[in-house]
């Protein structure tokens, strides 16, 4: 196995008007970055792991020009990830790992490479760490986070009222993160949206001016339990139109659902035809659709409250992945 090579720099280069499918022009290889602020503890900020989403790119940028009149209030510890994948606009390079499903033991270069990282990260003893990213579907921004703790929580509230607490998917650069000090992935909405920039930046402001961790979130926060995937039987046709013809009907807008909570008994779909298509599995394989949904005629209804995540209406998406997942709010 040739190992991915690691760049290290203590320099920010100018990153002005350089797009992110460029970032081999600075950055050839992975690359991680320190840069000294006035609290010698840094924050560890990840950028680029899924090469498409540009967000903590256009957030550096933000920084960068920030710290032109700026002192930098902590130390900053910056990985620039998945190179090539951005390089080619993509999510990831074809036929190699996921950059971020790598951070569990693995025999690829790039687990060694995250292992190598995560190895400097953990020697820094760092503050905090943020994992930036982009994401698809009408979402809001939401955290993923991985220790229901008072720290990672207020870490979490810096950034929206919405937080996943999970483990899934494993081998991801935050859960990694987490074993020593809190850690979220940042899902920022759509790429490209400048809103969408300008909140990972001031999340990266927020964290950079925090002295210490507080035993309550700054800020109201829902933390989220996923209860399972929604597939659809492979066979079903789906529709997301009225009387359109199908076996299952979902509502066209289905995705505004998203992190709302629907109660129990609300109708989720309209059923077409004999049986049930849609199932519900948890993050082990369990199939718990009897304790999510309740045949009612010809509608499908919630058994308990629930906030749907991640709903989409992109069918290639549905059948390759799932519609979307089924949260309960925690106490
Ligand atoms: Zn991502």
């Amino acid at each position: 196995m040739t190992p991915l090579r690691l760049d290290h720099r203590d320099f920010l280069p100018d990153l002005a008007g350089v797009p992110a499918r460029d970032v081999r022009n600075l950055f050839p290889d992975s690359t991680l970055i320190s840069l000294a602020g006035q609290n010698p503890q840094p924050l560890f900020v990840s950028v680029l792991i899924h090469g498409n989403e540009t967000v903590g790119w256009e957030a550096l940028k933000r920084l960068q020009v920030w710290m032109t009149d700026h002192i930098l209030p902590r130390s900053l510890l910056i990985f620039i990830g998945n190179v090539r994948a951005a390089e080619l606009e993509q999510r990831m390079v074809p036929n190699r790992p996921d950059y971020n499903r790598i951070w569990r033991a693995g025999d690829t270069p790039e687990h060694d490479l995250a292992a190598r990282v995560t190895a400097i990260v953990r020697d820094a003893r760092p503050f905090a760490a943020i994992d930036l990213h982009n994401n698809t579907g009408a979402n809001p921004h939401y955290a993923l986070v991985h220790h229901n703790r008072p720290d990672h929580l207020h870490l979490t509230s810096l950034f929206s009222p919405n937080a996943m607490l999970t483990s899934n998917p494993p081998g991801t650069c935050s859960e990694a993160m987490s074993a020593f000090c809190p850690a979220i992935t940042a899902e920022c909405g759509h790429s490209g949206v400048a809103a969408n920039e300008d909140a990972a930046f001031n999340l990266l402001l927020d964290a950079l001016h925090l002295d210490h961790w507080r035993n309550q979130p700054d800020r109201p926060l829902n933390v989220y339990t996923v209860t399972g995937a929604i597939k659809v039987a492979a066979e079903a046709r789906m529709v997301f139109a009225h009387g359109a013809d199908g076996d299952i009907e979902f509502p066209a807008s289905l995705e505004k659902w998203n992190f709302f909570e629907r109660p129990a008994g609300s109708t989720f779909a309209r059923l077409l035809n004999a049986g049930n298509p849609l199932h519900v599995t948890t993050e082990t394989g369990e199939d718990v659709t009897d304790d999510c949904f309740l045949r009612d005629g010809d509608r499908l209804l919630l058994t308990r409250d629930f906030t749907p995540c991640m709903l989409t209406t992109d069918e290639a998406a549905i059948r390759a992945d799932c519609l979307g997942y089924l949260m309960e709010k925690q106490a």
